[in-house]
């Protein structure tokens, strides 16, 4: 996919990747084989019929393909950009055996945008029949979204609860604009008001109500998707020094509070030229994008282990290498120094080296003792993870969590230990992906029909 070059795209922060032409589209279509039993939608957690929708672009028929995407997926602008499909559709393509697989985020970027570019977007389903039974969806983002706009079209009156000012997640607040244009984020929320789904914002379920008050406002059951957003430090000498961040900070007041934009929007950040992001996952490259673009001249990604083991999207790195970001691999920062204002003028590291398999699977980083060195930086950006949004969960203190704070779900129906309360995405995943939070909004919206049909 052709894309802004390098030189000129760390200058700016429009959209780095172009998207297919149509000719390029229709070339790319007329590659797919159309398997009879197609491992790529066998692979997509929400079940696009992905031969489908390919074999409509490939005869032209637009309108069609995005109709088909659209019967399992009102998110698929966000999913043709973001979605990491080489581990998912494109990674389970038999053309992988031959030479490339099929471009399917590619195709399904294609046909979303072509609806966004040349009219409105497809009128929306009516619901089968509607009901007058209320749904209340707690938190805006991808799981949250996804199973309101499925309950919707079964005919339910679904409210998403939205504690931001703008809904989205982290669509909105945490991938940044050059990889996910807001606009089209704007676009995928309003397609889902027009399938009957009511958003309001500035509302913290937890304080503006809480559970207990939502069911005795009518709601008959509530899916909680109120996501990770709280973010995880090293415990480190020198953390609260000026001029560390943790990426959530850094990312959110460049989307939510248009950094970007300084000085037409007066929020500036304070980046400086030698940065250094602790980290190996797609927050990790966004934020040591996003330095660049905001003026730093040395950007390093520190990463304990090595890139084999980094859960950042492949294309997301090879981008951040092409701007000219240096990969400190097998290295772990052990503590952050200041100057006498209380600035951050350097970080000690030690370098590492992979040992046995730990629980997760990945060869566990060990210490190589007396490879310490100190690494001359003026900002220290940590990426390291982060932990379900707590403030829902603290004011439900009868809902089950395990020890990681994520909520304890039935993973066949995502329903909590609460009678017609369910959950899903990173709120009982953790940090996971756009399109599995998707999937569990999906399964959510199936479970909680099917409560509400017995409970009748
Ligand atoms: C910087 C960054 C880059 C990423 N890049 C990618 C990528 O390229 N590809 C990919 O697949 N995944 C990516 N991810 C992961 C992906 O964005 C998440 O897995 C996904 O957004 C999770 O969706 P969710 O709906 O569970 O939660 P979220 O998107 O976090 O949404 C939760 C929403 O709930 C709201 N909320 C929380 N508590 C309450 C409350 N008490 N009351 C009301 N509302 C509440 C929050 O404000 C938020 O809007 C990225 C994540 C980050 C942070």
């Amino acid at each position: 996919m052709n894309k802004q070059s390098p030189t000129e795209r760390i200058k700016n922060f429009k959209e780095v990747a172009f998207g297919l032409s149509e000719e390029e589209a229709l070339k790319e279509a007329s590659r797919c084989l159309f398997c009879k039993k197609a491992k790529c939608s066998m692979n997509c957690p929400v079940e696009i019929d992905i031969p489908a929708f390919i074999n409509a672009l490939k005869k032209k028929e637009f309108d069609r393909a995005i109709k088909v995407i659209k019967e399992k997926n009102n998110l698929p602008g966000v999913c043709g950009r973001v979605c990491p499909q080489e581990n998912q559709c494109e990674g389970a393509c038999v053309l992988n055996a031959k030479k490339a697989p099929i471009n399917i985020g590619g195709l399904e970027r294609f046909a979303a945008d072509y609806e966004l570019k040349s009219k409105p977007s497809a009128p929306s389903p009516k619901p089968l029949t509607a009901k007058q039974i209320k749904i209340a969806i707690i938190g805006s983002g991808p799981a949250g979204l996804t199973c309101a706009g499925d309950l919707a079209r079964m005919g339910y009156q679904v409210t998403v609860f939205e504690a931001l000012h703008i809904a989205g997640g982290v669509l909105m607040y945490g991938i940044p604009e050059f990889r996910l244009p807001k606009e089209i984020v704007k676009k995928e929320v309003e397609y889902l008001a027009s399938l009957g789904v009511k958003i309001k914002t500035n509302f913290i379920v937890g304080k503006t109500s809480l559970l207990k008050d939502i069911f005795e406002q009518g709601y008959k059951a509530v899916f909680a998707g109120t996501g990770a957003g709280l973010p995880s430090f090293m415990n480190i000498p020198g953390e609260n020094l000026n001029r560390v961040y943790s990426s959530n900070e850094l990312l959110t007041r460049v989307n939510l509070m248009k950094a970007y934009l300084f000085p037409e929007y007066d929020t500036p950040i304070n980046v400086g030229k030698k940065v250094a992001v602790i980290g190996g996952g797609n927050t990790a490259m966004d934020s040591a994008r996003v330095s660049l673009r905001l003026g730093a001249e040395k950007v390093y990604i520190v990463y304990r282990r090595t890139e084999n083991e980094m859960p950042a999207r492949k294309e997301e790195r090879e981008n951040a290498k092409e701007e000219g970001i240096e990969f400190h691999i097998l290295t772990l920062p052990k503590k952050i120094s200041g100057d006498d204002k209380g600035f951050v003028n350097s970080m000690e590291c030690i370098k590492m080296e992979l040992g046995e398999p730990d629980d997760s699977g990945r060869r566990r980083p060990v210490a190589i003792k007396g490879s310490e060195f100190t690494m001359d930086v003026d900002t220290v950006i940590i990426a390291v993870g982060q932990s379900p949004n707590p403030v829902f969960l603290k004011a439900t203190p009868e809902l089950k969590l395990d020890k990681w704070d994520k909520i304890i779900i039935d993973p066949a129906t995502q329903a909590t230990n609460i009678k017609g309360v369910y959950a899903g995405g990173d709120a009982t995943e953790g940090d996971d992906t756009v399109i599995a939070a998707m999937g569990a909004g999906k399964r959510a919206a199936k479970a909680m029909h099917k409560y509400l049909e017995n409970e009748k």
